[in-house]
């Protein structure tokens, strides 16, 4: 922890005073207050984190957010109010020039939706539809089934041999620490609608991405395609996807009826709420920070995205209360649609002018943690403001990565792609976070109080060392074009 550091830094602080009382004694000579040396910025960094795992605003900010507005799917009422809740929070927490920008989407909502086995076992099955999806006839479509054990199973199966059926995935998805188990499986649901269409499939269904055995549905996005139909989707709770293999087994053509009614709004409003810890001498320059304000619908968007929304605002926070702020601003922004993938589009938009001040991006996306795992800009391990990093998150079991951040979060992509700004990436430990993410179970009581704390530890310290610094990370990243490993 910090206070061995400190302790030493107390104790030549004492024996220099000492040494030098000792050397210029004069008897009944009051003593003269010296002005404040300027505070080390790792000392500084140091007690903000100590300072993390004891504060209430994290928990507080993902507590008032899954209360007082709950579900938010962008385009629906809800993410109206949460737009003003954000504004409200933002401003109660002490940022300034705390403003929505609007942008505009296609919203998508969800409406009645069933599913049951006709033949040859008639059975009721969970289901929720995902999101895009477009709705089916009124009386549902009903088909026989051509079922994979694995997505590489459907991407066999040639051009023309689904004609007619109801596609189905069932191929379950790893439990990894680092969303790797995520990032394999997302693709059956992104992309299996277009897949099953371009081989004749009239519908898709698939195992729901989740590392659970829980039978709540998990939804999701669909990337459907411009040439390719557009068929209706549905993932299946997971008890419903293996009774299916056990059907099939059986031998017999299984049929499913499928009815999905949702709509679609074009110009749909939409916004990114944005406030700042405005630096105290370098203000153009920004650190942007934060989480997605939106969520998926059948939940309370706890850990997606209110936790990364409330690590972020708590850490920015932590440093606006300093009584002097670091020389760059610190941004926060939560961002309003990216489960429908719009805001990152919208943010970069609106950014492109302000992309060469911006210092640093990354987003909080993968939960309440713990954090394990820090990458930083390509090259920054060599600059000297960042040096104390490695013994401040020593203490919370937070591993310096060998290897660049590639990856600031999906609401930076275009912006880190298109303006090249530098960026970082905080890994929080997934293995439980894909047993409730995108379903009804992602409920407050999924967060966890302290591992919530240890992340805005982490934050905290890492921004303060990047926002009182003037490190410039595009030159160290010029000067580091190979990943190199750290001594
Ligand atoms: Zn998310
Ligand atoms: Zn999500």
């Amino acid at each position: 922890m910090s206070t061995s550091r400190m302790a030493g830094l107390a104790l030549v602080a004492a024996l220099a005073a000492a040494i030098s009382g000792g050397a210029a004694a004069k008897p009944h000579r009051p003593p003269s207050p010296a002005p404040p040396p300027p505070a080390d910025p790792a000392v500084v960094a140091a007690a903000l984190r100590d300072k993390a795992l004891d504060d209430s605003t994290a928990y507080g900010v993902v507590e008032s957010l899954t209360t007082e507005v709950g579900q938010r799917l962008a385009g629906t009422p809800a993410a109206a109010r949460a737009k003003d809740w954000a504004l409200a929070k933002l401003t109660a927490l002490g940022f300034s020039n705390v403003h929505a920008e609007p942008f505009a989407i296609t919203a998508w909502i969800r409406g009645a939706e069933s599913a049951e086995v006709t033949a040859p076992y008639p059975q009721t099955l969970v289901i929720i539809g995902l999101g895009a999806s477009p709705p089916t006839p009124p009386e549902g479509i009903e088909a026989e089934i051509a079922l994979f054990h694995s997505y590489a199973d459907l991407l066999a199966a040639p051009p023309g041999s689904l004609t007619g059926k109801i596609a189905v995935v069932t191929q379950p998805m790893t439990r990894t620490q680092d969303g790797a188990g995520y990032g394999a499986a997302t693709r059956f649901r992104r992309r299996g609608p277009v897949e099953a269409a371009r081989r004749g499939a009239v519908a898709y269904l698939v195992r729901s991405i989740s590392t659970s055995t829980s039978r709540s549905p998990h939804t999701g996005k669909v990337d459907y395609v411009a040439d390719i139909p557009k068929i209706p989707a549905a993932a299946l709770g997971v008890a419903d996807a293996e009774l299916l293999d056990r059907m099939v087994a059986r031998g017999k053509p299984v049929r499913i009826r499928l009815a999905l009614a949702s709509t679609e709004t074009p110009g749909a409003p939409a916004w990114n709420v944005s406030g700042d810890i405005v630096g105290s001498e370098k203000p153009d320059e920004a650190i942007v920070i934060g989480g997605h304000l939106d969520s998926w619908d059948p939940g309370q968007g706890a850990i997606d995205d209110a936790t990364g929304v409330a690590i972020t605002t708590a850490a920015a926070k932590l440093i606006g209360d300093l009584p002097r702020h670091p020389r760059r601003t610190i941004r926060v922004v939560m961002f309003g649609s990216e489960e429908m993938d719009y805001s990152g589009r919208s943010y970069a938009d609106a950014h492109k002018a302000d992309a060469a001040r911006l210092v640093a991006l990354s987003e909080s996306d993968s939960g309440p943690g713990p954090i394990w795992n820090l990458q930083l800009p390509r090259g920054a391990a060599a600059a000297t403001a960042l040096k104390p990093l490695a013994s401040l998150l020593a203490p919370l079991k937070v591993i310096l990565a060998d290897q660049p951040a590639q990856f600031a979060g999906a609401d930076f992509g275009e912006l880190q792609l298109e303006a090249g700004v530098p960026v970082f990436s905080f890994t929080p430990d997934t293995s439980l976070y894909f047993d409730v993410h995108h379903s009804a179970d992602d409920t407050l009581d999924k967060v966890g109080r302290s591992d919530l704390n240890q992340s805005v530890a982490a934050w905290a310290a890492l921004i303060y060392l990047l926002a009182d610094s003037d490190v410039d990370l595009r030159a160290l990243a010029k000067a580091s074009p190979a990943a190199a490993p750290r001594p």
